[in-house]
């Protein structure tokens, strides 16, 4: 069948299987012609990473296994996803330790992303919150791995973009909450500076995000809306009842252009009127605003979209950001979404995306000079010590990959170790010699 990511771009015709025992997930990854295989989750990830000739979805690997209310301890397999346990979950009143900007991701891909959230700056990623894997290598073993046991393969495998093998069991520490709201205070600031300098004065709030209007110039460039968060006492355990909307088809992408762009960023901008707000929001459209319009991702059109996202180290963010957002204007492509985030301290796993710093993500509707622009954004971005995030990537050169994952040498020896290397690999994977 024809499969893509989220970006819609690449579309790749590939074998799906998806198997519902271990050993069938086994029999099939040895049916397939050897270094053609990849696992796959709910398809969130933006570009090629989920693609390959044969891919092995973890669909049907979707079942909860056991719950440790003492611990906040659950085990489960890796195709559940984050909204199951939401469900589950969150009545009883815990939640994730970190979530990503969509619920719609299975915690095999969460794991192999090694994601992030809002709360990145103080509780890292979602790897922090795993006690052990349980692996489908490509000889058939199935191996646990935690920090205490086969340490290097679960370092290589969280954030290893599914290269190690098919995660089949995790055990994952939930939240302890109090309420599915959130008490969120929106400030609006002025320019990048002022953006740079509230992060950094409210660095103790949980959560902390920002929507950037990229378009802005002058002295109005980087000015922003910053949501801070905390997990509310109040407002009990409810579970939203209103239906999504959706996007019925693709829509024509002339629609998106720097006029278009421009005035949805200015009118966002100005839906706050006072410079601060405070009040109590649900968890959904805090957490996951984009997630209530299904298939959004039709709004670019047929041709699909790339999501850039990079991350500057702390020392060069304010410089490297100017540069990237002052590229962006001159450029005249507009993206809708502009999110900006604090990251704290870098991980000890090969290819986990967070250094210390500031990330930045943005989409960009596809067209025939589109790469061209994100290899000028690359050399920004690989001259201030930052990098790009391979979930989101499509087309990220070898070169720009290898000069600023400095750990991709050791990922790929551990890959050798255990024969990932010969079954295992993605289109991304091969795109970016791993
Ligand atoms: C609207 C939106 C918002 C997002 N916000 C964020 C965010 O805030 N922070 C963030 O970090 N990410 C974010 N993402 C990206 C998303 O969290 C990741 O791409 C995640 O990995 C997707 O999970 P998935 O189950 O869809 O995996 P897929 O897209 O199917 O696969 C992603 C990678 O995981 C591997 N994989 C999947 N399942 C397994 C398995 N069982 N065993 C081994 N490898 C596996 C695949 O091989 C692939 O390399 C966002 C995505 C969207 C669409």
């Amino acid at each position: 069948m024809l499969l893509s990511g989220w970006g819609r771009y690449p579309v790749e015709e590939c074998d799906l299987v998806s198997p519902v025992t271990a050993s069938l997930a086994h029999r099939e990854i040895q049916s397939t012609q050897h270094g053609q295989v990849i696992p796959r989750g709910l398809g969130r990830s933006y570009g090629d990473s989920a693609l390959a000739p044969h891919v092995i979805s973890s669909a049907y690997l979707n079942h909860i296994l056991d719950f440790n209310p003492d611990e906040g301890l659950v085990r489960c397999q890796s195709g559940v996803s984050l909204d199951d346990l939401i469900n589950v979950f969150l009545p009883q009143g815990w939640f994730l330790s970190v979530t990503p900007g969509t619920r719609f991701v299975s915690v095999g891909g969460a794991i192999a992303s090694d994601v992030h959230g809002k709360n990145h700056h103080i509780d890292g990623c979602f790897s922090h919150y795993i006690k052990s894997i349980k692996i489908l290598l490509a000889g058939g073993d199935m191996v646990t791995c935690s920090r205490e046991v086969n340490t290097e393969l679960f370092r290589a495998t969280c954030g290893g973009m599914g290269l190690t093998g098919l995660i089949l069991e995790v055990e994952l520490y939930l939240k302890a909450v109090k309420s599915s709201f959130i008490d969120e205070t929106i400030i609006k600031t002025s320019n990048l500076d002022h953006t740079l300098e509230l992060f950094d004065r409210y660095k103790s709030s949980t959560y902390s995000v920002a929507w950037i209007d990229c378009l802005a110039t002058g002295q109005n460039m980087g000015r922003s809306l910053l949501m801070l968060g905390e997990h509310s006492l109040q407002g009990g355990y409810s579970v939203p009842t209103k239906k999504n909307i959706s996007v019925p088809v693709d829509m024509p992408s002339v629609l998106l252009n720097s006029y278009s762009v421009n005035a949805f960023n200015t009118l966002y901008y100005h839906r706050i009127r006072q410079p601060v707000i405070e009040h109590r929001v649900h968890y959904q459209p805090f957490f996951y605003p984009l997630d209530a319009i299904a298939n959004w991702n039709r709004l670019y059109g047929k041709n699909g979209f790339c999501q850039y996202q990079f991350v500057i180290p702390v020392e060069s963010g304010a410089e490297g950001m100017t540069e990237v957002l002052n590229r962006i204007v001159e450029s005249k492509r507009g993206s809708f979404l502009a999110v900006l985030k604090a990251f704290g301290e870098k991980n000890d796993n090969y290819l986990s995306f967070p250094v210390r710093g500031y990330t930045l993500a943005l989409d960009f509707k596809i067209d025939r000079q589109l790469f061209a622009f994100l290899e000028e954004l690359d050399k920004i971005v690989l001259a201030y010590g930052g990098r790009v995030y391979l979930t989101k990537d499509a087309r990220l050169g070898e070169n720009s990959f290898k000069a600023s994952y400095d750990s991709w040498e050791a990922f790929v020896d551990i890959r050798k170790r255990y024969n990932a290397d010969s079954v295992f690999n993605s289109l991304q994977s091969m795109r970016l010699g791993i």
